[in-house]
């Protein structure tokens, strides 16, 4: 039996990344890039012009193409550029994520949309739009979403419509994989648990509040951005050609107990 050494080499694949522009998105493109894959990324802040000077400074190709993923039109022009450019694309990660923290019993329709819009309908629409050309191409594809805890757990945090997005998410994820696998296409998601990003630095003004949900995770702290790459990288190579409709949590043990 022969193991392959390089197992988790991402080289001559196309990767594309939403919301590439800090956090766990910046990271996991960097990763990807870090193991073979040109990359694009749909984004909208103009940052994002930072994380690909940092793929191209590791060799790989990157484009990065101004899209708002509520926007299905927009997804849809985004993905055909990124595919005009960089070639097809054998790799998806559904990042981009948005939460809003207001109580159940106060959130506004705008609120709801918002969420949904980016957290959902705009992992759906990416999803479709890469899938269609996955098909085509007939040449299989991994689909990555970043989910999270609160796909699975609820809270008293005010997140009510963010927990509602992400638990869609991990069922989606699987419905996706079911359908989508006679096509060679691995749907997976991956749950983080509280990590150190600009979603979550109103915690850190508060304590109380960061002492409490510190303490939730068995493991005692927060995770950082780039403790999210492992599993990516995992789940958009050869390592995992048995493994769809998954969702590993990468969360410090907060759904352990
Ligand atoms: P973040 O630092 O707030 O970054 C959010 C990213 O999403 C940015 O790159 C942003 O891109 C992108 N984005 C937001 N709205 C967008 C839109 N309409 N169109 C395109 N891109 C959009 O958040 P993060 O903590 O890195 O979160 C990344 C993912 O992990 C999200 O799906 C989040 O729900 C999930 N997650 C985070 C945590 C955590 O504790 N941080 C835990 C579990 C799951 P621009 O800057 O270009 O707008």
């Amino acid at each position: 039996m022969e193991i392959d050494a390089d197992l988790f080499r991402l080289d001559g694949k196309v990767a594309l990344v939403t919301g590439g522009s800090r956090g766990i998105g910046k990271a996991i493109c960097l990763g990807l890039a870090t193991f073979g894959a040109d990359v694009g990324i749909l984004g909208i802040s103009s940052a994002t012009a930072d994380t690909v000077r940092e793929i191209e400074r590791r060799g790989r190709r990157a484009l990065f193409v101004p899209t708002d993923v509520s926007r299905i039109d927009e997804v849809r022009a985004g993905v055909a550029e990124v595919e005009r450019v960089l070639g097809g694309i054998d790799i998806l990660v559904n990042n981009a994520g948005v939460g809003v923290v207001t109580p159940a019993e106060a959130v506004t329709e705008e609120e709801w949309h918002q969420v949904m819009g980016v957290n959902l309908r705009g992992l759906f629409f990416t999803s479709q739009a890469v899938g269609q050309s996955m098909i085509r191409r007939g040449r299989g594809g991994r689909i990555i979403n970043i989910a999270s805890i609160f796909g699975i757990v609820g809270s008293e945090l005010g997140a009510s419509v963010y927990h509602a997005s992400k638990g869609a998410v991990v069922n989606l994820t699987r419905a996706l994989a079911c359908e989508w696998a006679k096509h060679g296409i691995l749907v997976n998601s991956i749950g983080p648990g509280f990590i150190v990003t600009d979603m979550t630095a109103a915690i850190h003004e508060q304590p109380r509040l960061e002492e409490l949900l510190t303490r939730r995770h068995a493991l005692g702290r927060f995770g950082r951005p780039e403790e999210i790459v492992g599993a990516v990288i995992f789940m958009a190579s050869a390592a995992s050609t048995f493994v769809t409709g998954e969702n590993l949590f990468v969360d410090g043990g907060y759904t352990a107990w």
